[in-house]
């Protein structure tokens, strides 16, 4: 049977899976040796940043912690408005602890900063980012993102996590959408 096949869909592969996890793992070797003496909470965004987070954190040799938390940053528009609710809290008690957020993709930078912001208050010891992907030209506030995949042009873009109305989460690569899909 001929299924319809969602890659059609992109005008551009960004990045391939190989790619990805070449990447993810030169960041874990970095991680690695920053935390050899912790045992850091590796806090995901939900839910962006699944796929980075199972593939990442599958790459480190060392003991971590998982949570997760999922915000939202967006009003009625598409465009991050640095008004940040909290829809899932952690499980966890941050106090003391080695925190490193694991984000999909860092845009404005408004979300993150935010984060950081309200993570550092709960009394964690540091709070890092890990960010699989950053648009240097679209940061609107300065955030220090101690782990960059991928610096990529402003395009919006889709896969590996990253969704349009919720779609496209499931695609292996990243690339951008067709203009024929949101037209
Ligand atoms: P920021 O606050 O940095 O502007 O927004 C961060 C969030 O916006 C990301 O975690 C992600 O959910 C969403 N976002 C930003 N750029 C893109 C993009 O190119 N594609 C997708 N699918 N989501 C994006
Ligand atoms: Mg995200
Ligand atoms: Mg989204």
């Amino acid at each position: 049977m001929d299924v319809e096949d969602i890659r059609a869909d992109l005008t551009e592969v960004l990045i391939t899976e190989e790619e990805i996890h070449a990447k993810l793992a030169e960041l874990a070797r970095r991680v690695e040796a920053d935390y050899a003496d912790t045992t850091p909470l590796l806090v995901g965004v939900l839910k962006g940043a699944v796929m980075v987070m199972a593939d990442f954190a599958r790459e480190l040799r060392i003991h971590i912690d998982m949570d997760w938390m999922a915000v939202s940053s967006y009003g009625a528009g598409t465009e991050s408005s640095g008004v940040v609710r909290i829809l899932k809290d952690l499980d966890t008690d941050i106090a003391g602890r080695d925190v490193l957020i694991v984000e999909d993709i860092i845009d404005s930078g408004l979300t993150l900063s935010w984060l950081l912001q309200n993570l550092r208050s709960r009394g964690a010891k540091s709070v890092k980012i890990l960010a699989l992907l950053r648009k240097p030209e679209s940061i609107k506030v300065d955030v220090d993102v101690a782990y960059v995949g991928f610096d990529i042009p402003p395009a919006f873009v889709v896969g590996y996590g990253l969704d349009f109305a919720e779609r496209y989460r499931n695609l292996r690569a990243i690339g951008v959408l067709a203009p024929h899909v949101y037209e």
